[in-house]
């Protein structure tokens, strides 16, 4: 059944179900099928042969998930802005995604459309269905194009490994829909008739605010980075009593302590634990595996598990030939929820992208391992980090740091603490006179910065040289100034 369809259909079984929740407000199933319908058919009239995709600014508001829909039943894919990403970048995204069009939320709540039928030429196949905007190593975020196709083969697969109660489950949205781990509970929710219940800014800038609305979310299935899960855990009522319901974890984005794994066993005994892993450029998540007692007791650091059935996980060589199991490789994703690659980037697209056997290929930059048939993550291959669940581009930053005026020369090192990225750490070599105090400096640095990047990509500490220490053969000597730390 076509993935729109799938969703559709609880506008007739389960009409008044809640589809969304999020803060004080709540649509049904209904709701969201007569407004998507609708939207979708002002998009085809206001855009007509105009191409291009939709972008969607807004946060976790139910207008958000009524724009993904009719934007895609309108044949064109959407592109999810969230609100934490700041307008320069905005701006960037906008162009590089060369929008038709920008909704916001405010806007489409206030356009009072009369109810219409969905357009014939919806998204099919191997039609753009998403495009993610994610980190890019030169400073300029690069599109990740995800067809219909590639997340249905990712919805089938999970939909056939997890036991989910049609119209029973209320999936946990942590994630903001710009980031890809999104799609896992907003899809895996639209498609089984469940509740995506939305955490928002404001609730995790207030912990107590977010427990509160724990409590009241009635949430059974969790969809959150380990980052988040991890932070809840200090809570100590975070725990079976205070969310009843709650049947499983699914984790993805970055390395999952067994810490983590080991505590949430020991606070929900009614829940199992999930360890996923995978890139946005397929689809979410490829490999999982289930993080229960018997494989806690195996293994640590935790495997991120085996591949999705129809597609095949390889460790590969400098040569691209498989290495022996329990040899050390780069991860390569071949199979049908590989993306087609990076919107208008043909050389970047080129670059990792591939046909292995007529079927797409992807090579991660990730270092893997196979052991006892498990796949197991080893760190990445470059200069990208992940911090609190989130993707960044260490050149990213470097190069948006480089072209502030206050600015010579910037490096950027992970702090990396107990095995994980704790903070991100800028080395600066100041143009011109050097201010009198660090601190302001560093003040002034980060609300420049974060006028171009979002929040999470702006440096914890900064910390001034007169110039970078250099290697043997002249480049900056990145592990002096890892001593520095
Ligand atoms: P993103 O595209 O933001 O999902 O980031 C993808 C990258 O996150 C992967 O290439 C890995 O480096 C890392 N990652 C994703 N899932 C896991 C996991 N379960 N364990 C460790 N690292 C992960």
């Amino acid at each position: 059944m076509h993935l729109l369809d799938r969703i559709d259909q609880w506008a007739r079984i389960a009409p008044d179900r809640p589809a969304h929740v999020s803060g004080q407000s709540q649509m049904t199933f209904s709701e969201l099928r007569r407004r998507s319908d609708a939207l979708a058919a002002w998009i085809d009239r206001e855009l007509a042969d105009k191409p291009g995709p939709v972008a969607v600014i807004g946060h976790k508001e139910p207008e958000m998930l009524v724009a993904f829909l009719a934007t895609v039943k309108a044949g064109r894919p959407y592109v999810p802005v969230d609100l934490s990403i700041p307008a320069q970048r905005v701006e960037r995204i906008l162009e590089g995604a060369q929008a038709a069009l920008v909704l916001r939320p405010a806007e489409i709540a206030a356009m009072d459309l009369p109810d219409a039928a969905a357009p014939a030429r919806r998204v099919q196949g191997d039609d753009p269905f998403y495009i993610l905007f994610t980190s890019g190593s030169t400073g300029e975020p690069k599109g990740v194009v995800i067809t219909l196709a590639n997340l249905e083969s990712f919805v089938a697969w999970m939909l056939a490994e997890q036991p989910l109660t049609e119209t029973g489950e209320v999936f946990l949205n942590q994630a903001p829909f710009s980031f890809d781990l999104s799609v896992m509970d907003l899809y895996l929710s639209l498609a089984t008739g469940g509740t995506l219940f939305s955490i928002t800014k404001d609730e995790v800038a207030n912990l107590k605010d977010l427990y509160v609305a724990l409590a009241r979310s009635g949430v059974t299935s969790w969809v959150s980075t380990p980052s988040f899960a991890q932070m809840c855990l200090i809570e100590r009522t975070f725990n079976q009593t205070m969310l009843p319901g709650m049947r499983r974890f699914l984790f993805c984005g970055e390395t999952l302590a067994p810490e983590t794994a080991q505590q949430l066993l020991e606070r929900f005994p009614e829940a199992v634990v999930w360890n996923t892993y995978g890139p946005t450029e397929a689809t979410v998540a490829t490999t999982s595996v289930l993080v229960d007692r018997e494989l806690l007791a195996r293994h640590s650091p935790l495997p991120v598990g085996r591949a999705m059935p129809g597609t095949e996980l390889l460790i590969l060589d400098e040569q691209g030939a498989e290495v022996p199991e329990g040899e050390r490789g780069e991860i390569v994703i071949v199979g049908p929820n590989v993306s087609p690659g990076y919107l208008a980037k043909p050389e970047l697209t080129a670059k990792v992208f591939s046909l292995r056997n007529g079927v797409r290929a992807y090579r991660t930059g990730d270092w893997g391992r196979t052991r006892e048939g498990l796949i197991f993550f080893e760190g990445r291959m470059d200069g990208q980090v992940k911090l609190n669940g989130y993707r960044i581009e260490l050149g990213d930053l470097e190069a948006n740091l480089r072209t502030l005026p206050e600015v010579a020369d910037a490096l950027v090192l992970p702090q990396v603490k107990e095995g994980r990225v704790d903070a991100l750490v800028a080395f600066i070599v100041p143009a011109g006179a050097r201010p009198e105090s660090d601190f302001a400096f560093a003040a002034q640095l980060k609300t420049s910065l974060g006028q171009r990047l979002p929040a999470y990509m702006v440096p914890r500490k900064f910390k001034f040289l007169e110039a970078f220490p250099m290697t043997a053969n002249g480049k900056a000597d990145r592990r002096k100034l890892a001593e520095m730390l």
